[in-house]
């Protein structure tokens, strides 16, 4: 395992893992599993589903079949962003 390069606000994206798609902007998306900071009263934080975009950016990088790539959280860039918050 091992992160790229930790640049603030970016996101490693396992080797093999599979381009996906938004179903809302239709952009190419990676998800990966990522570890919450823990809350009060937990030992370690719970695993959620992050989708990561690597558009229109220099430092992401796509994920091959051996190599792991970086991106940003979509939930940030998508144009649709808004109508993720609206459920949480
Ligand atoms: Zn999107």
């Amino acid at each position: 395992m091992a992160t790229i390069t930790g640049l603030q606000g970016f996101f490693s994206i396992p080797a093999g893992t599979k381009p996906s798609e938004c179903d809302r902007c239709h952009q190419t998306i990676y998800w990966i599993e990522h570890r919450c900071k823990p809350k009060k009263g937990e030992t370690i934080g719970k695993l959620s589903r992050l989708p990561i975009s690597i558009k229109d950016n220099i430092h992401a990088v796509a994920p091959t079949d051996t190599t792991w790539g970086q991106g940003f959280n979509h939930f940030a860039d998508c144009i649709y962003a808004e109508s993720f918050r609206r459920n949480t």
